[in-house]
């Protein structure tokens, strides 16, 4: 049974019609920051386990940017929101 991630724009949509594009908890450093806060944000990443937040790309379908939070563990996806309208305060964080 394929997976099936909950598009805000589109709807159910299989996951393979995504692309994950990394970690959405990430803070962009200043940009007179030092070299060592560049190359941790660039270069290191956490492995986490249980919970996280993601960008995903609907690269298949609508092309918008989402924030998906699922579970590493056991690859449920606890829920979906519209990247952009998240960051302009449209949805709940
Ligand atoms: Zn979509």
């Amino acid at each position: 049974m394929a997976s099936l991630i909950s598009c805000p724009h589109c709807g159910a949509r299989p996951k393979e019609e995504f692309s994950i594009r990394g970690d959405a908890g990430l803070i962009r450093p200043a940009p007179d920051a030092g070299a060592d806060a560049w190359f941790d944000y660039v270069y290191l990443r956490d492995n986490p386990r249980g919970r996280h937040s993601e960008f995903w790309h609907h690269s298949s379908g609508c092309r918008r940017w989402l924030i998906v939070e699922r579970d590493t563990v056991t690859h449920a996806v606890h829920g979906v929101r519209d990247a952009a309208l998240s960051k302009l305060g449209g949805e709940p964080a």
